[in-house]
């Protein structure tokens, strides 16, 4: 699953990040980037994130 992190509207509170850090991470800005797609092995966790972010900043790509 390849994820896409919408920069306007993350708050930055790192969830995402914390959850599964082989596709999430901080950006310069204070803003998470989904910097890899999923694997077979992570997806669970990127669908966690998607769900658990505070603002629904994440969405599937
Ligand atoms: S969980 Fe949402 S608000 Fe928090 S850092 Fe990730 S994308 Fe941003």
């Amino acid at each position: 699953m390849r994820a896409f992190v919408k920069d306007d509207v993350c708050i930055g509170c790192g969830m995402c990040i914390d959850i599964e850090p082989s596709v999430f991470k901080m950006k310069e800005n204070g803003k998470a980037e989904a910097y890899a797609p999923g694997t077979d092995e992570t997806d669970d966790n990127v669908a966690e994130a998607i769900e658990s972010c505070p603002v629904d900043a994440i969405e599937e790509a």
